[in-house]
C-alpha cells in the first residue's frame, strides 16, 4: 500500500513505544493542512505564494493491542519559488519518536512531587543532549533527596555524610554518590559537559536511589501481603525465626 492510499481504518505495522514492540496501528483521524515556511508571507496581502510551502497530512494512529497514539506527520508535496517544483520525494515523521539510545523516564508512586520534577527534567535534559543541564540536575536531585528526608544544613558534602549518620544510606553507597557530586559540580561550577557514559550510569544509580528511599512503602506492603497456601509451615518457620532473633537480642 503506498503512503497515500491510506484512509482512516486502514492498518500498518509501527513500533509501539508502550507495548514495546511492533504492533498493529488504525488509522483514526486524518487532518489535511498546508505547512508554510516563509516570515514574509501574508495570506491576506501577499500577491505571491509562500516561497516554501508543503502539503501535510496529520495522521493519528492507534495501537491496537495498547490503544496508544502516535502522529504521523505525512509530507507529499512541496512548492517552493527557488525552482524546485513538487511532487518531491514524499516523507514522514512520527511522534513520539523515540531514537536509539534515548532513556525512557521511570514511574514512580511514592517519590515526592518535586523530585519527581527534577527528576523528570533531568531525564529529558539527557534525551534532548543537553548534558551539562542534565549533570546539574543529578546534583540537583541529590540536594532534593537530602531536602526531603529533613536534612537541611551544610554544604551537599555534609548532607551526604548526614545519610550516612542518620542510617538512611550506608558509607558504600554515599561514596558512590560521591561520584554524581563530582558529575554536578563540574557541570555547576566549571560548565564542563559530563561524558555521555557518565550521565547514563549516574542515572541508572539515582533512579534505583529514589526507589530505594522512597518507594519501600510499596515493596514492604507486598511483602506482608504475599499469600500462601501452607499457613502452618510459615507459622512455624517465623516462631522459629523469632526465637533465634531473641537469643541474638539477648546476647548483645
Ligand atoms: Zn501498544
Amino acid at each position: 500500500m503506498s503512503d497515500e492510499a491510506y484512509e482512516i481504518n486502514s492498518k500498518r505495522e509501527l513500533r509501539c513505544f508502550t507495548c514495546k514492540t511492533i504492533t498493529f496501528h488504525e488509522l483514526k483521524y486524518i487532518h489535511r493542512s498546508r505547512y508554510i515556511d516563509d516570515d514574509e508571507y501574508d495570506p491576506i496581502e501577499s500577491i505571491d505564494d509562500p516561497s516554501y510551502r508543503e502539503f501535510r497530512q496529520y495522521r493519528l494512529w492507534a495501537c491496537a493491542g495498547c490503544g496508544s497514539g502516535r502522529l504521523e506527520i505525512y509530507v507529499d508535496e512541496v512548492s517552493t519559488s527557488y525552482g524546485e517544483e513538487g511532487p518531491v520525494q514524499s516523507y514522514s515523521f512520527f511522534y513520539p519518536n523515540h531514537r536509539i539510545g534515548k532513556l525512557e523516564e521511570r514511574v514512580y508512586f511514592d517519590v515526592p512531587d518535586g523530585l519527581q520534577t527534577i527528576y523528570r527534567e533531568t531525564i529529558n535534559s539527557y534525551n534532548a543532549g543537553l548534558g551539562l543541564l542534565c549533570g546539574i540536575g543529578l546534583r540537583s536531585v541529590l540536594e532534593g533527596i537530602c531536602r526531603h528526608l529533613g536534612i537541611h544544613v551544610g554544604g551537599l558534602e555534609d548532607k551526604l555524610e548526614s545519610l550516612v549518620s542518620e542510617q538512611h544510606l550506608t558509607e558504600d553507597i554515599v561514596d558512590g554518590l560521591y561520584k554524581i557530586k563530582i558529575i554536578g559540580d563540574s557541570a555547576v561550577h566549571e560548565l564542563q559537559k559530563p561524558k555521555d557514559y557518565e550521565l547514563k550510569f549516574a542515572i541508572a544509580a539515582i533512579e534505583e536511589l529514589l526507589y530505594h528511599l522512597f518507594e519501600k512503602t510499596k515493596l514492604e506492603d507486598q511483602i506482608t501481603n504475599l499469600r500462601i497456601v501452607r499457613q502452618s509451615e510459615f507459622k512455624a518457620l517465623i516462631a522459629r525465626a523469632n526465637s533465634s532473633r531473641n537469643k541474638r537480642n539477648k546476647r548483645t
